[in-house]
This record gives structure tokens, C-alpha cells and sequence, in this order.
């Protein structure tokens, strides 16, 4: 029997992960589309200077039943497994992530401590009588910590990440953070209740070679299955014929090209999709699709001569003295990704677009970042041999207020193409990780492959991805 032939649009894990799982079911033929001329996307690595880097850190750890266990069918040992060492930069102290009241008492002194108390008795107490949602990030984390520890801890960090947490959707903290009722977070923060792989990984998976190479393995998974992954192919527009895709067209090296398709996942953008298949026909759904708003990604390597500096893989920056939210020393993953006597530290954050911040040259982010490492004490500044700075637009999803409606309306319209169906962080407008990607892959190849329809997918999805944690 003639394969259904599926084009999948992006080779990041989202279209790589959809792309493996499809092609996995025997029934279709995959052909997947990447405009770079590497894949791998956000979770890509890539040499530079001797080093093998990711883009920030990344770490393969998923609650979702079975999603670890495909990813270590797929790679064996090419993945090592490693204890987390994480913590929070605060007052000038390494502290426990997730926060533990013991670490922290010792960190801000008893006055800061029995403050943050306090606060937090507050909210406990105003808990009793306000059965009300909150209604933003800012409401939920004071509810549940108290606003103390909100503005000494997330409401900066959410700053740096996200701009004006007062302005966020309650669901970015949901999303971002466990939701334990009341006693249970004071049990946990008293450190007489343990935190459970749902809210703190204890141990993660990381690719030997680099992250980078969970999607290579993905990739060479399609290829194993029969189907193809195609790099320097730029999708700009879709063919449509009655509501229906049935080609992509794109650019390979300034050509024309054309892909027939009977399905179509999309990783790319929705905005971008959303301009495909629409053009300007519906002004209501380009305001909605259009005003989803996304944060950029500044990335600063910068090249220490030592052979490591951080007793951690990663540690998070609240306070607002430094410009990075997180650092990270990729020799923590596998020593083997560098030479012995240098390593680099990797600073992370965001910017809005048109920010001051986004548009600080390159020197003067390095200048910045540096400035922050040496005021924090990890790295002095004679010991800075170089420096590498990248930008990703546009790959963190804000929640705003209003974003649940925009979105509704978003997938509502879209759904109505009977064979398209999108996937991955920037597709789903969803804020989340690989594995994550990962399983909405698995769960689009095995409801396609069980002959549901694209439209159901779609919005089953929708409530299978509204569930997805973070887990630090
Ligand atoms: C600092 C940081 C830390 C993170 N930490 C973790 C972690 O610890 N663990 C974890 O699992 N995840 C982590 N993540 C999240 C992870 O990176 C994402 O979930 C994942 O990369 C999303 O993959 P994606 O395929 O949806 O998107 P992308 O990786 O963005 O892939 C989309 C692909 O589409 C391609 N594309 C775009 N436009 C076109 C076009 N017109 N034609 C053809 N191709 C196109 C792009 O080139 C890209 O390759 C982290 C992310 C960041 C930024």
C-alpha cells in the first residue's frame, strides 16, 4: 500500500521528534524541512574554539510516562546520566533551587528570614477566606510564597525572562513552577517533605556528544524508517486547494521548490504559519496570531582560562545587578566537550523587542556580562580569553493577559485546515522543553496512525500540552 506522504516543517525536536514517531508507524512517508544547514534547532550544538557548546543549558528529564524511556531506546549509551547540581545566586550566596527555608535562613540572615515568614503567614491566612483564581503570575507566586520572597526571588527573575510579571498570564507560573497547595510547600521548604520528580529532577540525561545530538539521533531514526530530512530548505509559502494543504513551496539555495503533502506538522512560528495559510484574508486572526508575543534569546559564551569554575551545571541570577538570568559551564555536562585548562561559561537571557537591551551591540553585552562574573566572584577578569555572542529571536513564548483568547481564536481557525497539525515550543505557542516536544510527537503519530482525524488531534493535544511542568 502507497504511503499518506506527511511533510513536517522545522527540524528542531518538535518537527524531528513528530517526524521520528510518524515515520516510526510504517504508514507514512516523512519528509522533513529545515531552512538552516544544520538541525537540531534550540537544541543543537555547535563547534566553536575548541569546544563543543549548546545553546544554554539543556538537560534530557521528562515525568511524562515513557517520553525517557523512547529517548534512551533511541540513543543507549550516548547518554550519560548525571546527578543535578543546580542553585539560586542570591545575596551573594549559593542557595538550594527549589528554594528550602533552612538554606535560605542561613543565606539572608534572621531578620530577611523572619520577614519572609511572615509574609508568607499572610497569604496563608488571606488563603482562608479568598477562593478566588489569580489572575496573574505576580497573584500566584504571592499566594503561594507570600510577597517577600516574590520580590526578592521571581518577581526580578520573572523580570529578567519575561518583562512585567504583573502583566503575565497565571499560567506562565504554572507552567514554570509545582503546584503545591499551601501545607505542602511549607512541609517542603522545612525541608520535612521531599520534593518529587515532578518538581525537582534529582538526576538528567545529557547526550555524551552535546545536546546536539538527541535530535541527530531523532534524525537518523527517520532515516532508519525510510524518511528524509532535508537542511537548507526555506519554507515561504503553502499551496492550498479547497481548505486543504497539498503543497509546500520553498526556497532550496534560491530555487524554487515544491513538496507535495497529504498531512502537513508544522514547528515553525504560528505567526508564520498563520500568514501561510491565511495571507491578510481575516484581519481578526492576524491581529490574534500576530499579537502573540514572543521574547529574544541572548546567549554570551565567554572563554575562561581555568579548567572550571562553577561547582554547579547551572545557577540562576535574580537580582537585577546582573544583566544574565542563568550561567551555565557546559565542561559540567561531560569534561570531554572541551580542552582540559579552559572551559566557558554560557550567560542566558531574554529581551524584548526594540528593548535597549536587545539593541546593546555584541561588545557591550560581552563588557556587561563579563562585569557581572567578575562582581559575583566565579570568574576574575584577567582570566576572560574570549567571547561569543548569539541571538535567537523570538523563541520565548509570553504570556500575556489576554494570550489564552488570542490563542483560542489562533487554533480555532486553524484547526479548520483538515490536515495540518502543529507541534514543538514555537508551533504550539507553548512554553516547554524538549521532552515535552517529544511527546507531542509520540501523541500525533499514534492518533494519526489510529485514523483520528486532524482536527481532534489538534485539540486533544491542546489539553494534553495545557498539563505540561518545567521541571528544574
Ligand atoms: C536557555 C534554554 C534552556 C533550555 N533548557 C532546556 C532543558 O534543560 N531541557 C529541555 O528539554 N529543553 C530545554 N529548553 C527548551 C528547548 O530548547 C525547546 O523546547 C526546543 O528547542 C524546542 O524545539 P522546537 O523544535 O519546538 O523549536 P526550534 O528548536 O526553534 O526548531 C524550529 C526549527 O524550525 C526551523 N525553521 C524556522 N523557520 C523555518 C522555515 N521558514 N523553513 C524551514 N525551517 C524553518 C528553525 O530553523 C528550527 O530549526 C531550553 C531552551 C532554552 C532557550
Amino acid at each position: 500500500m502507497e504511503k499518506e506522504k506527511i511533510v513536517v516543517l522545522g527540524a528542531g525536536v518538535g518537527g524531528l521528534a513528530a517526524g521520528y514517531f510518524l515515520a516510526r508507524t510504517g504508514k507514512y512517508a516523512v519528509t522533513v524541512l529545515e531552512k538552516e544547514a544544520v538541525i537540531g534547532g534550540l537544541c543543537a550544538s555547535f563547534e566553536h574554539d575548541g569546544f563543543v557548546l549548546d545553546y544554554g543549558a539543556h538537560k534530557l528529564y521528562s515525568v511524562i510516562p515513557g517520553v525517557l524511556d523512547e529517548a534512551l531506546d533511541l540513543m543507549g549509551d550516548r547518554l550519560i546520566r548525571l546527578p543535578k547540581k543546580n542553585r539560586l545566586y542570591l545575596e551573594g550566596k549559593l542557595v538550594d533551587y527549589p528554594l528550602k527555608l533552612g538554606n535560605l535562613a542561613s543565606a539572608l540572615g534572621p531578620w530577611r528570614f523572619l520577614q519572609i515568614g511572615f509574609g508568607y503567614g499572610i497569604e496563608l491566612l488571606k488563603g482562608i477566606f479568598n477562593h478566588q483564581a489569580p489572575r496573574s503570575y505576580e497573584e500566584y507566586i504571592i499566594r503561594r510564597f507570600g510577597r517577600p520572597t516574590y520580590e526578592l526571588v521571581f518577581e526580578p527573575l520573572a523580570d529578567k525572562v519575561w518583562g512585567q510579571p504583573a502583566s503575565l498570564h497565571p499560567e506562565m507560573a504554572r507552567t514554570r513552577l509545582p503546584a503545591s497547595g499551601g501545607m505542602e510547600l511549607v512541609l517542603k521548604l522545612l525541608g520535612l517533605k521531599k520534593e518529587t520528580a515532578d518538581t525537582n529532577a534529582e538526576f538528567f540525561y545529557y547526550p555524551q556528544a552535546g545536546f546536539g545530538d538527541w535530535p541527530q539521533a531523532l534524525a537518523e531514526g527517520i532515516q532508519a524508517h525510510g524518511g528524509q530530512v532535508l537542511t537548507g530548505v526555506d519554507v515561504r509559502g503553502l499551496q492550498m486547494d479547497a481548505g486543504r494543504v497539498r503543497a509546500v513551496h520553498s526556497a532550496v539555495n534560491g530555487k524554487a521548490q515544491d513538496f507535495d503533502c497529504d498531512y502537513l506538522v508544522s514547528s515553525l512560528p504560528l505567526p508564520l504559519l498563520g500568514r501561510m495559510v491565511f495571507g491578510d484574508s481575516d484581519a481578526e486572526f492576524n491581529r490574534a496570531v500576530t499579537g502573540l508575543q514572543f521574547r529574544h534569546l541572548v546567549l554570551v559564551y565567554v572563554w575562561v582560562k581555568r579548567s572550571l569554575v562553577m561547582q554547579d551545571q547551572w545557577v540562576f541570577f535574580p537580582q537585577r545587578n546582573v544583566v544574565f538570568s542563568r550561567l551555565f559551564e557546559q565542561k559540567q555536562m561531560n569534561p570531554q566537550l572541551g580542552p582540559a585548562d579552559r572551559t566557558v561559561i554560557t550567560a542566558d537571557f531574554t529581551a524584548a523587542e526594540g528593548s535597549a537591551l536587545w539593541q546593546t551591540s555584541d561588545a557591550d553585552l560581552v563588557q556587561q556580562v563579563v562585569s557581572g562574573l567578575v562582581k559575583t566572584g566565579f570568574v576574575q577578569a584577567d582570566e576572560v580569553e574570549g567571547s561569543l555572542v548569539i541571538r535567537k529571536p523570538n523563541f520565548y513564548p509570553r504570556y500575556d493577559l489576554e494570550y489564552a483568547e488570542k490563542m483560542k481564536l489562533v487554533s480555532d481557525k486553524l484547526r479548520q485546515v483538515p490536515n495540518l497539525l502543529t507541534t514543538g515550543r514555537i508551533g504550539m505557542y507553548n512554553y516547554n522543553n524538549s521532552d515535552h516536544c517529544a511527546d507531542m510527537g509520540r501523541f500525533i503519530a499514534e492518533q494519526l496512525a489510529a485514523g483520528e482525524t486532524a482536527p481532534d488531534i489538534w485539540q486533544a493535544l491542546e489539553r494534553r500540552v495545557a498539563e505540561y511542568k518545567i521541571v528544574d
